[in-house]
């Protein structure tokens, strides 16, 4: 069951890309912001919308491999050519797979899509919302001097261009510190463990030179730093202490982590079972400490609970402790009034709010659903059918079977407190539970439903989120421009505020479960409800999961032959 879970859902999307003959994309040349607001290099306005995509992570992807392309002019817009299988970054660190296997470059997707969509290499360094137009510099190495920059009109613009990494401003981080976000960073941590061995065994070095070169930390214990400490663990007992059987006693791997628990978004079993494994392999788990800052070779950081402060010498730091705002998405936020966010607000269409025309996915918006408790007067006077003032228990009941689906945290609510029907919820405005006689005043309504909104919880940054909605938002679009889609009555709920019905559903999460690799081949992995399973064969399943998961068969292809060759002749630690 598991399985067939995992392999159908696990990461949303399931971005299988059909690899398909077309004709490559047409590039214009770039003069000083020239506007490129026509169609494939055409010199007259396409009839066509034009839909902008920022970006081509998980997001970005998953709504360019399912957008109907012959409906739209699509232009995408990335700093970087290809699309990067992110949960397989920390497996990069280690050489247990290599960076290329885990990326697909985008322009065998965008030959995919045949004539109608086009890639630009290029970096959006501003979204202008007021004339609805993206500004973008060529950052590539080859890049003709004064000509960098373009812009490019559209219609419809999708933000998908994830987060950067959160230094919380602490000193010294983006100085000495690893960050773990693109397969570059991965590629130059696997050089700087190799750096470290090498140099820690030249004659010439005291006992406390090499104990510091071999003292690897770890900051932030979320998924992704104890994924990558337990792939560094693994990678210096399997493989380089065979062949650096000298440095045996002096390696040390720590992971300092300001929350009281490594794992802490997970089941407590999943993280208690993390901590004993790391504690038993001689990882050292600082938790409740917070870094004051870091300086070369040597992190300072206060244990929270006795005050105490400690300097930690250290050959390498990887720094994972969430994620922050791209500037071009902060700058973004500041014209449209959103200036006091980390992430983009968009609504449960995931349309950005206050900002007509574009659409926010991914790492970089956030969903802002609608509280219940905002729409209390409309939702009386809804159900107030005769004007009385007052609503008798059908008009309540017949109002929230209604107005379920635009309020998801009423099913929720309804769920956590195992109540059966709506008017479950009547007996908090009516204590007594002696529904069938009462008349229900503003008052006692909104007590009866406002309690749901406590249910209302922001989604997780993965690529499971991002994949969904991605998927989800080019059905929409898909919809949106069919010809005969003017003849289909909307299918969203009803307006509460307006009439009629909204023209989409909501979108709406599953979420297939996450795992959690600990090494030695072992992993976690967390179902929806209350499941946990944890050791080998999870291990196993997360192998079928994840190769499953690849972009294309080349990818798919690319990641076995790794994972045979590490079984077979171990991990690769030359430096190249
Ligand atoms: P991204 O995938 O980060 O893509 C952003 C895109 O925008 C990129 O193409 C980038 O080049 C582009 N871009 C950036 N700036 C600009 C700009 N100015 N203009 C135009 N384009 C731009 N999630 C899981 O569900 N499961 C996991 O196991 C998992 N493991 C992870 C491991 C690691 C090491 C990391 C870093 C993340 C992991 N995640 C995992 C999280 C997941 O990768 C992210 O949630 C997901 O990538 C978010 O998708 P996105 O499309 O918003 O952003
Ligand atoms: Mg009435």
């Amino acid at each position: 069951m598991v399985l067939g879970f995992a392999a159908t859902g696990f990461l949303g999307a399931g971005l299988f890309v059909v690899l398909a003959d077309a004709s490559p994309g047409t590039g214009e040349s770039k003069a000083p912001l020239q506007v490129v607001a026509t169609n494939a290099g055409g010199t007259t306005k396409s009839s066509k919308k034009r839909v902008v995509i920022l970006g081509v992570g998980w997001g970005g992807m998953s709504f360019l491999k399912n957008l109907d392309s012959t409906l739209y002019d699509v232009r995408v817009v990335a700093p970087r050519n290809y699309f990067v299988f992110t949960p397989l970054l920390p497996s990069v660190t280690s050489g247990s797979v290599e960076g290329r296997s885990i990326s697909e470059p985008i322009r065998r997707i965008i030959r995919s899509k045949g004539k109608h969509a086009h890639f630009h290499e290029a970096e959006c360094i501003k979204i202008d919302a007021k004339n609805k137009r993206v500004i973008c510099k060529d950052v590539s190495e080859a890049k003709v001097k004064g000509k960098e920059d373009f812009a490019l009109e559209y219609d419809y613009l999708v933000v998908a261009v994830g987060a950067t990494s959160n230094t919380f401003g602490t000193k010294g981080v983006r100085e000495y510190c690893h960050f773990l976000k693109e397969v570059s960073d991965a590629v130059k941590i696997r050089e700087s463990i190799a750096n470290c061995f090498e140099s820690a065994s030249l004659p010439h070095l005291s006992t406390e030179d090499r104990r510091k070169l071999l003292s690897f930390v770890i900051v932030g214990g979320g998924p992704t730093g104890v994924e990558f400490a337990a792939e560094l663990h693994d990678l210096i007992h399997d493989d380089l202490l065979n062949l650096y059987p000298h440095l045996h006693n002096d390696v040390k791997i720590t992971v300092v982590q300001s929350g009281d628990h490594i794992l802490n978004t997970y089941d407590e079993r999943i993280s208690k079972y993390a901590e004993q494994k790391f504690t038993r392999e001689g990882i050292d788990v600082k938790m409740g400490c917070r870094v004051l800052g870091v300086q070369e070779g040597d992190i300072a950081f206060k244990v929270k609970s006795t005050s105490q402060l400690v300097n930690l010498p250290y050959g390498m730091i990887v720094w994972s402790t969430g994620i922050g705002t791209r500037p071009v998405v902060a700058d973004f936020m500041e014209q449209i009034g959103q200036a006091d966010r980390r992430v983009l607000a968009t609504d449960e269409w995931l349309r950005v709010k206050n900002c007509e025309g574009a659409y926010g996915i991914g790492d970089c918006a956030s969903i802002e659903a609608r509280r219940i408790v905002e729409d209390v007067g409309y939702l009386f006077k809804l159900a107030d059918k005769n004007n009385s003032g007052t609503l008798t228990t059908e008009e309540f009941v017949e109002t929230i079977e209604k107005v379920r689906q635009r309020y998801p945290q009423i099913d929720i609510y309804m769920e956590r407190q195992h109540m059966k029907g709506v008017l479950g919820l009547l007996s908090d405005a009516t204590k007594d539970g002696e529904h069938s006689a009462v008349q229900l005043d503003i008052q006692n309504f909104k007590q009866a439903i406002a309690k749901v909104d406590s249910q209302m919880k922001s989604m997780p940054a993965t690529a499971q989120v991002a994949a969904q909605q991605g998927e989800y938002l080019a059905n929409c679009f898909n919809n949106m421009a069919s010809e005969v889609h003017d003849n289909i009555a909307p299918e969203g709920p009803i307006r509460i505020r307006g009439k009629g019905r909204h023209r989409f559903q909501r979108f709406q999460y599953r979420h297939f479960g996450q795992f959690a690799p600990l090494g030695g081949e072992k992993a976690a992995y967390e179902l929806p409800g209350d499941w946990v399973s944890i050791g080998r064969s999870t291990q196993w399943l997360w192998y079928s999961v994840y190769a499953s998961k690849q972009v294309s068969w080349r990818t798919r292809t690319l990641v076995m032959f790794d994972w045979t060759k590490k079984f077979l002749f171990g991990r690769d630690s030359s430096k190249m």
